[in-house]
């Protein structure tokens, strides 16, 4: 199943229009099964993490208090202001 990432702290909900009801995904990291779901999230702006786990982690950020590697600003351990890689 492909992962996607939010683009922004502030980006940790999003909903999709299925038909006449509506998907809504919570959270940083969700996990998407439907093509065109993952389409619409892209065009949001969210990114597939790369699941291979090679070139994700260059694009990612680096905390400078305990250097806990992310995909976010705000450190996923301490919750200190990440630096980008
Ligand atoms: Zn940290």
């Amino acid at each position: 199943m492909p992962r996607l990432l939010s683009p922004d702290d502030a980006c940790v909900r999003v909903k999709i229009p299925v038909g006449d009801l509506e998907a809504t995904y919570k959270g940083r990291v969700i996990d998407v099964d439907s093509p065109s779901h993952i389409k619409m999230l892209r065009d949001e702006g969210y990114v597939l993490a790369d699941v291979s786990g090679g070139s994700s982690r260059a694009s990612g950020y680096r905390c400078p208090k305990c250097a806990f590697r992310g995909f976010f600003k705000v450190c996923g351990r301490c919750g200190g202001a990440c630096e980008k890689e």
